[in-house]
């Protein structure tokens, strides 16, 4: 059992305010969704928790297991078990996925410690075919000339190699068809037990429809407005964000 801690987190990029004090709770075993309109800041949050340099953290903190992550750098935050799926992946040609992911595999591993190669290929091509991946994709560059489906069956790899305790999914549903979905979803909801927490960070409740979430959060101007079970994602896909506008306007 794990447990992120986001503690009342003020996150400023330059000058410019972002987050405003925003606190969250998520346990191994819960998925949370953060909804909520473009421009609120819910991408400086996941991008900050994972350590983007250009995110300033101000006040407030971030505690894996009761420690506190902000000192440690991006790659540092990994090894302890963040993962980051970003909204935009980018694409690096001349590298191989195959290549990339051991790489990445081997960075997670102590010092001195070598990777074993049969045994590598065996959990990636295991994990592959759970996610029905074609293996010739391993062949191919990370991301370069993909589709927005493949970059995030890639992306998707990537966390089921990497087995975080946490997952921070940026928008990993925006520009999907309903079978890249369905892959997303169902990368998802296979890692979904006791050494797994998620969040989904979302524009609709489309995806909600594959992954069920604990909790629902409604971020706006840096904040969380409104917390609530699944049926706040419906309420919202119904009546649109200006309903929480309204309500906090008369509040
Ligand atoms: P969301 O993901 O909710 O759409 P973002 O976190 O991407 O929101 O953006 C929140 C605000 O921060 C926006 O006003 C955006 O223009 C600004 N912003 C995001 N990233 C940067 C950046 N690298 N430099 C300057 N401003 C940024
Ligand atoms: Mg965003």
């Amino acid at each position: 059992m794990s447990k992120l801690e986001i503690k009342d987190l003020h996150i400023a990029i330059g000058e410019k305010k972002i987050v405003k004090g925003l606190s969250l709770t998520l346990n191994s075993g819960e998925v949370h969704a953060i909804m909520g309109p473009n421009g609120t800041g819910k991408s400086t949050l996941a991008k900050a928790i994972a350590g983007h340099p250009d995110y300033t953290i101000t006040s407030g903190d971030v505690l894996l297991d009761g420690q506190s992550i902000l000192a440690m750098e991006p790659d540092e935050r990994a090894r302890a078990g963040i993962f980051l799926a970003f909204q935009y992946p980018s694409e690096i040609p001349g590298v191989s996925i195959a290549n990339f992911l051991r790489a990445a595999v081997q960075a997670r591993m102590a010092d001195g410690e070598e990777l074993d190669a049969t045994g590598y290929y065996k959990r990636l091509y295991g994990k592959m075919d759970s996610l029905k991946i074609d293996r010739k994709f391993t062949s191919r560059s990370v991301n370069e000339g993909f589709s927005g489906g493949e970059k995030k069956r890639c992306e998707i790899l990537q966390m089921a190699m990497l087995e975080p305790k946490f997952a921070l999914m940026d928008e990993t549903d925006s520009g999907l068809d309903i079978d890249a979905l369905r892959i997303v979803a169902e990368g998802v909801n296979a890692m979904r037990g006791e050494n797994f927490g998620a969040l989904m960070i979302t524009h609709y409740q489309r995806l909600l429809d594959y992954i069920v979430p604990d909790q629902v959060h409604v971020m706006y101007d840096g904040r969380i407005v409104k917390s609530g079970d699944k049926s706040l994602a419906l309420e919202l896909e119904a009546k649109g964000y200006d309903w929480v506008k309204t309500e906090l306007a008369t509040a």
